[in-house]
């Protein structure tokens, strides 16, 4: 089964704005995948769908089988995400905002407690661990969020315009965290963009999306040799 399949997906917003048009995608496990399109495109939209922060108005999404309507509370133990906000208290301590996502997943603290130093060193932040997340420059948040995202090993990670406003050098690192993540261990990744060169230089498929309906759904390979 897909790690992600949605079928017939519409939004309509409280004021009426149509912001998905009945879309239909599947993310294979195992997939390096971008959504791509430009602002406003309904990217944001989809994916809060799947992470049920957005209620769909019609359409049917399914986490490894998992029908998010019937049984969101099992698929989110999949489920890994990286908002485009950062939405972590700024005066909480790095090392504690990641042990709390831990115990919202039901981690033991012998267990959470090791896996939080890998993640934040392997995210150069476990020297930052005891300090408050407002120390942190806005990568290191940025890198925060995929650390805390991560604690519970889901097999599919969602990441929202993962770096958006990061610099070159940073970006670039944080690229190679993601093939590793991908490569190494098979975590299914999800992430938007409207960088084409982001999706190039990462992803093996990719869906374009514009003005909530999507207008190609490809592999990368294919696309370039279109160009
Ligand atoms: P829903 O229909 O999902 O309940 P709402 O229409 O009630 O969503 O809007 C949720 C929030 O998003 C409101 O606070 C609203 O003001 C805000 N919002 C409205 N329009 C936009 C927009 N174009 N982009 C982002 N947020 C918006
Ligand atoms: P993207 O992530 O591709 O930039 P979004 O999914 O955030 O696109 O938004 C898609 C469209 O829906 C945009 O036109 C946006 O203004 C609108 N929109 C987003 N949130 C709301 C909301 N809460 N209420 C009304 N319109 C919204």
């Amino acid at each position: 089964e897909p790690a992600l399949s949605i079928r017939g997906l519409t939004k309509v917003y409280g004021n009426g704005f149509r912001a998905l048009k009945g879309i239909d995608l599947d993310v294979q496990q195992g997939d390096f995948f971008a959504l791509l399109g430009p602002n406003g495109a309904g990217k944001s939209t989809t994916l809060g769908v799947v992470c049920s922060l957005v209620q769909k108005t019609e359409g049917k999404v399914s986490i490894f089988g998992i029908d998010i309507d019937r049984d969101f509370a099992k698929a989110k133990y999949q489920l890994g995400v990286v908002p485009q906000e950062f939405n972590f208290s700024q005066f909480e301590k790095v090392l504690d905002i990641v042990m709390a996502q831990a115990g919202y997943y039901g981690m033991k603290r012998s267990e959470a407690l090791p896996r939080a130093k890998q993640l934040l060193t392997d995210l150069g932040l476990w020297d930052k661990r005891n300090g408050s997340a407002r120390m942190l420059s806005g990568g290191m948040k940025r890198r925060l969020m995929i650390a805390r995202a991560l604690m519970h090993r889901p097999k599919l990670l969602i990441l929202d315009e993962p770096t958006a406003g990061v610099d070159i050098e940073l970006r670039r690192s944080m690229w190679e965290y993601m093939r590793r993540l991908n490569r190494d261990e098979g975590t299914t990744i999800i992430l938007t963009t409207h960088y084409l060169e982001e999706a190039e230089s990462l992803c093996r498929n990719i869906a374009i999306i514009n003005n909530g309906e999507i207008v190609r759904d490809t592999s990368i390979r294919e696309l370039l040799a279109e160009l």
